[in-house]
């Protein structure tokens, strides 16, 4: 829908603002400009209306060269915010919600029926069509330049940094403002900034400048996942790279290695004993290699106290394990899925190297995969809930 081919922009002087950017978003997509101040955000987004023009290269918008439309009719089909509102400090706020309806000569009616319907997707209320910006606090008044963008029912809006003046708790929530009237209404807005938070909160795509140049163009998923260069890397930080990274905690990393074992020739009354010394209810059996065979518990044992047979000839051979290089996310919903107490981990030969148990899997949830995945949370509560039911 807007296309920027082989764009550069030379200010008189010399002065090379934007460099050969070849960019393309479709229709109702929410797209950030974000880099540091100087990388020529606002001069790339100011060529989209022709507010500034082009040195080189071309742009499309519906597949239509700019350069060939009326540049004054083009900017009246292009909304536009900045930083400083741009109410019209004379008008009224009706008259300033319905100013290029009154441009494109749409009748009172339709303007007021409007003006209505807009002071009611920001929450304010009616009576303050009638009021002049002055006596409107500043939040308000940046809700007003907001939907005064949105009424005159251009398709796109360019938005240069249009919140950053205020307040961290106005900022917020005329961000959620902004891109729920965007997805309802279907606009493309082109937004200007240099708040990581913000970009990464409000765009589908983000454009990332440096020096005008697009040093990449992604979605901040992506963006987060695979920065282009150490560039993207200084600006995203530490923190949200390390957030989005996903986690390499592998299962023997975290597991105890307090296994305990029996071997295969030992006899039931020599694994009694040691369940009574230790204080479980099964033990894992291992040959003497201490490759994993199965396991014994309590219940078994009893059955067959009075025989002179040996643990491997009693032993369970069917035994959920985990691989000790395995990753921990992986693994993590099936174990806790199954219910199991714990959990054996053998190493790439099967010897049994330690255990997982459930009771540190929980800590280990909240440590370090916490939120990654709402299916793990529901296999948590669900592991919970067995707890409960076994008193
Ligand atoms: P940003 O919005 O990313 O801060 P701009 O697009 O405003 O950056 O500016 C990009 C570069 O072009 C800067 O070095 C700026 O000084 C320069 N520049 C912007 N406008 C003009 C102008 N009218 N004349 C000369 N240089 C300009
Ligand atoms: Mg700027």
């Amino acid at each position: 829908m807007i296309e920027f081919q082989n764009v550069s922009k030379i200010y008189r002087g010399g002065k090379i603002a934007v460099e050969d950017i070849n960019l393309s978003f479709e229709q109702g997509e929410f797209i950030c400009f974000i880099g540091t101040s100087g990388s020529g955000k606002t001069t790339s987004m100011r060529m989209i209306n022709r507010m500034t023009e082009p040195s080189k290269g071309k742009i499309l918008i519906d597949g239509q060269d700019i350069q060939k439309l009326n540049a004054v009719e083009l900017r009246r089909k292009i909304g536009y915010v900045i930083q400083s509102i741009g109410l019209m400090p004379h008008m009224t706020i009706r008259e300033n919600i319905t100013l290029v309806q009154k441009l494109l000569k749409v009748d009172q009616a339709k303007r007021d029926q409007t003006a209505e319907k807009m002071i009611d997707l920001v929450e304010l209320p009616r009576e303050m069509l009638d009021r002049y910006p002055s006596e409107l606090s500043g939040g308000q008044q940046q809700r007003i330049g907001v939907v005064r963008a949105l009424a005159a029912d251009q398709d796109i809006i360019l938005m240069d940094e249009p919140f950053g003046a205020l307040d961290p708790i106005t900022r917020d929530s005329l961000q959620d403002l902004v891109k729920d009237l965007q997805e309802r209404l279907g606009k493309t807005i082109v937004f200007v900034t240099h708040d990581m938070d913000e970009a990464l909160k409000l765009a589908n795509r983000i454009a990332i400048m440096s020096e005008g140049r697009v040093v990449q163009f992604d979605t901040p998923e992506n963006i987060l996942k695979n920065p282009a260069n150490s560039f993207v890397e200084d600006l995203l930080g530490e923190d949200r790279l390390l957030q989005a990274r996903p986690d390499k905690t592998t299962v023997g990393e975290v597991m105890l290695n307090t296994a305990i074992t029996i071997t295969t020739e030992k006899s039931i009354q020599e694994a009694l004993r040691l369940m009574r010394e230790k204080r479980v209810d099964t033990l894992l059996v291992t040959d003497n290699q201490d490759v994993l065979k199965g396991f014994v518990d309590i219940e078994s044992i009893n059955k067959n106290r009075g025989l002179t047979a040996s643990v491997g000839d009693i032993l369970q051979a069917e035994v959920f394990f985990v691989k000790q290089s395995a990753l921990l996310r992986n693994t993590l919903q099936r174990i806790l899925k199954r219910g199991l107490k714990y959990v054996p981990v053998v190493d790439d030969h099967n010897r049994v190297v330690g255990i997982i148990t459930r009771a540190s899997l929980v800590d280990i949830v909240y440590d370090v995969v916490f939120g990654e995945e709402d299916s793990l949370m529901d296999a948590v509560e669900s592991f919970n809930t067995d707890e409960v039911k076994e008193g």
